[in-house]
């Protein structure tokens, strides 16, 4: 059963970080404004000399914005976090500092791992588990470990210290409101369940294409790829939404025991060249602005042979979906801006003789950014009533409310592993994911090129078919 335990403080280590500035405390500031979080004490570390003012001045940025849309009592909430705030200066790979500044802390301490990956692995492996105050919560970013075999490792560091239910593996997409949306939209409705399985469903795409290139984050992208950057934790997750079986609550254990399932029954066959694809966009341009070669970039090691734009067919080995290909495709420097998921129906066993026009399948389309909901259909088209014609019933979905990180931090404060990825679920993440990297490593599969700002190579075709709602 998980606890409900209520931390008294957060602790970021990683303050200065991109992660810090840009995701984590505006999530922070977004949720405390609700004012279901209260009571919390907020510490930065670090290992540059920040002074307090300049962590304080970044705390401040980033709840100021928050405090304008605020009633009254997150606002109170809002200063007075801001208003206790400290900063500490502790190298957390030096043996001993960062227990020492956990003694100083009141627990339950929830200690956010902002770091590079490898800094938190050394810092976990430092750390002993009468060094943590009780309630500890450990949370740890994406990657979780190098691949299966770092994965295993860290996850027993972390077994060491804390029960499983306390570690906070974080996959910020289970917390758009979007991706949990797809929960309500399969299990709180009569007419999908029915027909969601292999008899009639042919294949399930889903697609993560940026119109944005590398943006000068070549330290970080040029040795994840878009393959372990999108694909490899947050795409699986989405699937696995669509996936699983109905859970009987939507409670960590319940929830999180769906998608290992599915997960593990999950993988990407042989031979790696029909079921994966990758690419790397060359110069071009998106809009106005002119892209150059990706291999050109500053940061950009070109033997590396880094993929920009990646597309993997995932089999799910059970009753339900045995021979649906799930495609999870996610790419850089697109020309078209697409982020959804596309559930094709199989056609209809027989079309009356008589009806002329369009014939295609159903699509159901989830849109993850703008968030829409989307179900294509054939209905009588205007003149011959028999003359089929496409429609689209379009929904808005109303997904104003926390940003990802503020659901995520919520889950944190409060004891909630609901939205964390369990440590057995990280480690299949790479166990269906490693083969595939293992053949690209060996250039089993060519690496192709793109233009920026086209649709992937030409040979590709486009998949999904292209929403023509504009709306995707
Ligand atoms: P940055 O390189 O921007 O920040 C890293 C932080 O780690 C800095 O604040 C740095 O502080 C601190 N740090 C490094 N070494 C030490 C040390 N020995 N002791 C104490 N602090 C140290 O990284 P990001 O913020 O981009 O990423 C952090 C994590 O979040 C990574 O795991 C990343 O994969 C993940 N992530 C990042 C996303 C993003 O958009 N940035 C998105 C999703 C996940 P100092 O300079 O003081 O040493």
């Amino acid at each position: 059963m998980t606890s409900k335990t209520t931390v008294k403080t957060l602790l970021i280590l990683g303050a200065s970080g991109d992660l810090t500035g840009r995701l984590l405390l505006p999530g922070l500031a977004g949720l405390l404004a609700t004012g279901r979080v209260g009571g919390l004490r907020l510490v930065g570390a670090g290992s540059d000399p920040w002074t307090a003012r300049q962590w304080k001045e970044r705390v401040d940025t980033s709840f100021a914005a928050a405090a304008g849309a605020a009633e009254s009592a997150g606002r109170s909430v809002l200063d007075s976090v801001a208003a206790s705030t400290e900063y500490h200066q502790v190298d957390v790979t030096a043996d001993g500092r960062l227990a020492d500044l956990l003694a100083h802390l009141e627990g339950p301490v929830a200690i956010y791992f902002a770091l590079p990956p490898e800094v938190s692995q050394k810092a976990c492996a430092l750390l002993r588990r009468d060094q943590l105050p009780p309630g500890t919560r450990l949370v740890l970013e994406k990657p979780f470990g190098a691949g299966l075999e770092s994965a295993r490792e860290l996850n027993k560091v972390l077994a060491a210290l804390v029960p499983e239910d306390h570690i906070h593996r974080v996959d910020h997409f289970l917390g758009k409101a979007t991706v949990l949306n797809i929960l309500g939209l399969r299990f709180a409705n009569r007419f999908l369940e029915p027909v969601w399985d292999r008899d009639h469903i042919e294949k399930v795409e889903i697609i993560f294409d940026e119109d944005l290139a590398l943006e000068g984050r070549a330290r970080y992208y040029d040795h994840a790829g878009a393959l372990k950057d999108m694909i490899q934790s947050h795409l699986l997750h989405i699937m696995a939404f669509l996936a699983i079986d109905a859970p009987a609550s939507i409670d960590e254990r319940d929830l999180r025991d769906a998608v290992a399932a599915v997960l593990r029954a999950s993988s990407i066959k042989a031979p790696f060249q029909d079921s994966t694809r990758r690419a790397r966009y060359t110069a071009g341009k998106l809009g106005e602005r002119t892209i150059p070669d990706y291999a050109a970039e500053p940061g950009v090691d070109p033997a590396r042979n880094t993929e920009t734009l990646a597309q993997v067919t995932v089999e799910i080995d059970n009753w339900r979906w045995k021979g649906v290909p799930f495609i999870l495709r996610s790419g850089k420097a697109m020309g078209h801006k697409r982020k959804e998921a596309v559930v094709t129906f199989r056609p209809v066993p027989h079309l009356p003789v008589g009806f002329s026009g369009v014939d295609s399948p159903n699509h159901l389309r989830i849109g993850f950014g703008p968030d829409v909901l989307q179900l294509d259909v054939d209905v009588n088209g205007p003149g011959d009533v028999f003359t089929l014609d496409r429609a689209s019933l379009i929904t808005e979905l109303n997904a104003a409310g926390m940003l990802p990180y503020g659901e995520v931090l919520e889950g944190i404060l409060t004891g909630d592993p609901l939205l964390s990825v369990r440590g057995d679920t990280a480690e299949d993440c790479w166990r269906i994911m490693e083969p595939v990297l293992g053949a690209w490593a060996q250039d089993a599969v060519p690496l192709e090129e793109y233009d920026a700002g086209s649709q992937g190579p030409a040979a590709w075709g486009t998949s999904g078919g292209r929403s023509d709602s504009g709306h995707t």
